[in-house]
Formats: structure tokens, C-alpha cells, sequence
């Protein structure tokens, strides 16, 4: 299929978007700044999302961890911060991606937290979008989250355009800088909230497909152990995890006005 009608068909994909917001977002980093940043906090309303031993539920840890984010970024860095959810409302994966388009967002970061039969996994993961998962688990995750919406499943059904066009935006800028911003987020989330790694992955999330800015989705911890269940409902230590996730972004927005530099985060080096 020629390339242009790829890029119409991903129009359709993004219906609510214009080409030409479309193609604008794609040259943010050479102007230099982090003018507008969505956040996600997933989940929401009858979608709970997991559910802790003690009965939390992801939906309402997501929500304070995201009001915290917004709080910590204002603080942080000039720019405007919207959330898709400021209260405990059903919003669709779809909805959620085409709130950051129309807005123009220069990144999108989606906040979650995971769960596992096992109450022993913990630590934070930090994805952005593909195609193919890093592992059956990084899989099995995405099919968690993109059952929030029965639409999640066209999306990540094996259609031939669909996935040539999925394809095509692994290779684009956006994904190079998405993969940048996932590192940037776990890096922060280990040294700066003292969390476990558990690794950035790649996952086939509903909610990061079509996003034209570099979105990534950080499960912050594991609901399904007591431990990390009580972490996650801490506001103190919701408060480490928002301020970590802010300072990464920061850092990523110099990594990506800095051509070709390089800067460390947590005594690790970021390339551009
Ligand atoms: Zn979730």
C-alpha cells in the first residue's frame, strides 16, 4: 500500500484530528519547548481498572496520583497541564488519545497500576507503544487494559492495513521520542520514588495508539501486593511518585531541545 494512503487511513484512525494538527505535532521538539502535557489517569467510573487485596481500586489511585502529577508539573515547568479525568467518570481508551490530539499535546503519559496472580510481583513498569510485546506478561498487561473498551479490540486485532500502519508509526519520531520518555519516567521512578524496576517495555495499549506527541504508560505498582497496595494509597508516597514522573519530564524536554547532547538522569546517560 503506497504511503499516502496509509497516512489517510491513520486520519480515519485519529477522525477527530485534522492533517494538519497531525502533522504539526510531529515537529514540536524543533521549537523547542513542552507547551502542553496531557495526562491520563486511567480507568474511571464503572471501570475500576484491578483491585487491591484490601479492596483499592486502581481507578481512584490513578486519579490522585494524575492531580498530583498536574500539581507537580504546574510547579515544574511553563506549560499547560490538562487531565482527561479530574473525577471518577467512565472515559473511553479512544476518547482519552483524541482528548490529547485535539489539544495539541506535546506528551501524553497514562497512569496506571498493575496486578498479577502472584501477590509477590512488584515494582514499576514503564511502557510505550508497539506492535509486538516485550513479553507474554507485557502482552497479557495490554489486553488487561485495552478490555476497558470494547474497542480496544479492533484496534489490536491482527488486520493487515491496520498493523502496516501501526508498523509505520513504530518507525516515526514520535516512537524514537516515546522510548526516550519511557526511560526518562523509569529511571526518575527508580532513583527519585525509590520504586523497583521492573524494566521499559513495549505493549500493543489502546490508549497509546494514535497519539501523535510521545505518549508512554507507567504502571506505577503492582495493586495485587499488600505491600505496594498500601504504597499505592499513600499520599505521601503518591506525592514521590508524581513529583519523580514531573522531574522525568523536565528532563526529557531537555534531552530533546538539546541536539544530539547528552544528559544524565540518576547518574544514567540518556542519548538523544
Ligand atoms: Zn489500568
Amino acid at each position: 500500500m503506497v504511503k499516502s494512503l496509509k497516512i489517510i487511513l491513520l486520519a480515519c484512525l485519529l477522525f477527530s484530528q485534522p492533517h494538519s494538527a497531525f502533522a504539526l505535532n510531529f515537529e514540536t521538539f524543533d521549537q523547542e519547548a513542552i507547551r502542553v502535557v496531557v495526562i491520563d489517569p486511567g480507568h474511571g467510573g464503572e471501570d475500576t481498572g484491578a483491585k487491591g487485596p484490601s479492596g483499592v481500586a486502581e481507578k481512584d489511585i490513578t486519579l490522585s496520583i494524575a492531580l498530583k502529577l498536574a500539581e507537580a508539573l504546574k510547579d515544574s515547568m511553563d506549560a499547560r497541564v490538562l487531565l482527561t479525568r479530574t473525577s471518577d467518570v467512565f472515559i473511553p481508551l479512544e476518547e482519552r488519545t483524541a482528548f490529547a490530539n485535539a489539544n495539541r499535546a506535546d506528551i501524553f503519559i497514562s497512569i496506571h497500576v498493575n496486578a498479577a496472580a502472584s501477590r509477590d510481583a512488584r515494582g514499576t513498569e514503564t511502557f510505550f507503544l508497539s506492535m509486538d510485546a516485550t513479553d507474554e506478561d507485557a502482552r497479557r498487561l495490554a489486553a488487561f487494559e485495552n478490555d476497558a473498551d470494547s474497542a480496544g479490540a479492533v484496534v489490536v486485532a491482527d488486520g493487515g492495513d491496520l498493523k502496516d500502519i501501526l508498523l509505520d508509526m513504530a518507525s516515526t519520531r514520535s516512537h524514537h521520542e516515546s522510548s526516550r520518555l519511557a526511560e526518562a519516567v523509569h529511571l526518575s521512578m527508580l532513583d527519585k520514588a525509590g520504586r523497583e524496576g521492573r524494566g521499559v517495555k513495549q505493549a500493543p495499549f489502546t490508549v497509546l495508539v494514535g497519539a501523535t506527541m510521545p505518549a508512554v504508560l507507567v504502571e506505577v505498582g503492582f495493586i495485587s501486593n499488600p505491600s505496594e497496595e498500601k504504597w499505592l494509597s499513600s499520599r505521601k508516597d503518591q506525592e514521590l511518585a508524581a513529583r519523580a514522573i514531573a522531574d522525568a519530564v523536565v528532563s526529557f524536554r531537555d534531552i530533546m531541545t538539546k541536539r544530539g547532547g547528552l544528559i544524565e538522569i540518576s547518574g544514567k546517560r540518556i542519548e538523544n
